[in-house]
């Protein structure tokens, strides 16, 4: 279980995260909602230190950290050892095959065998459809297929936890659904996850939980059923604009 409680973070012009407290469950999809600018980035970014919060405790399995004072880059790490992340933008090694950029963490990190490592990788391209594109570099890929890869070279690492931050926003629509089926089917497998996104039939279909953040703070967290049928006035707000 991930739990983040009272974390704050100000960056110095008003915004950030304010006296926030939120539980991501195991073996379940939490979704984080909100309108644009309102935190919620930062919010994921909290949860593997990209972004330092100022004060808060910190709960993961065995690791409990009280964030008002600075953390040591083994306690960092012991975080980040458990989670996987998947950005915007792809972030493949351009200079590596689909295939080494796969096994490189596998191999260097988890200290698996090149063989091993290469097996894996090629039944989770199966699964992606991406099998035959192994032996290509990047940039001869679709973006949405190195969408693909880079959730592939994520799971190939057996996180703990799966991060994703609005992982399709940088997608024509028609290349936005094959990443979504991915995401999709590592929920259906029960993986915790946690993910941003702006794709409101996405993080209903997708979701057992739902974050709303608004102006650094949770506005609701719980039941996406009640979040989508009987929404307060101001999430009808957030839901009717759009976003
Ligand atoms: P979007 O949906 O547009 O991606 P978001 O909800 O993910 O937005 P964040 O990226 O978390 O929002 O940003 C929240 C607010 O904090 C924004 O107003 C942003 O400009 C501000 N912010 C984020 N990072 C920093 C920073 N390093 N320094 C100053 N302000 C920041």
């Amino acid at each position: 279980m991930l739990k983040l409680t009272q974390i704050n973070k100000d960056f110095g012009n008003g915004h950030g995260l304010h006296d926030v407290s939120v539980e991501f469950p195991a073996n379940k999809t939490t979704v984080i909602v909100g309108p644009s600018g309102s935190g919620k980035t930062t919010l994921l970014r909290t949860i593997d230190f990209l972004e330092m919060p100022d004060s808060g405790q910190y709960e993961f399995d065995d690791l409990h950290y009280d964030l008002s004072r600075p953390l040591t880059k083994q306690e960092v790490l012991a975080a980040r050892k458990k989670l996987g992340i998947v950005f915007q933008g792809y972030n493949l090694f351009p200079h590596l095959t689909v295939l080494a950029n796969i096994t490189e963490g596998p191999v260097h990190v988890l200290k698996q065998s090149k063989q091993d490592a290469e097996a894996n990788a090629m039944s989770l391209l199966q699964k992606v459809g991406l099998a035959d594109k192994a032996n290509v570099y990047p940039d001869q890929l679709s973006g949405g297929q190195q969408q693909r890869i880079a959730i592939v070279r994520m799971v190939a690492m057996t996180p703990e936890y799966m991060l994703f931050d609005e992982p399709t926003s940088a997608l024509d629509p028609e290349l936005e659904v094959e990443v979504l089926k991915v995401i999709l089917e590592l929920a259906k497998m029960q993986d915790s996850i946690v993910i941003v996104t702006h794709n409101m039939d996405f993080a209903r279909g997708v979701a057992d939980k739902i974050v709303f953040v608004e102006d650094g703070k949770i506005e609701y967290q719980g039941d996406p059923e009640q979040f989508f049928a009987q929404p307060t006035p101001r999430i009808q707000a957030f839901l009717a604009a759009g976003t």
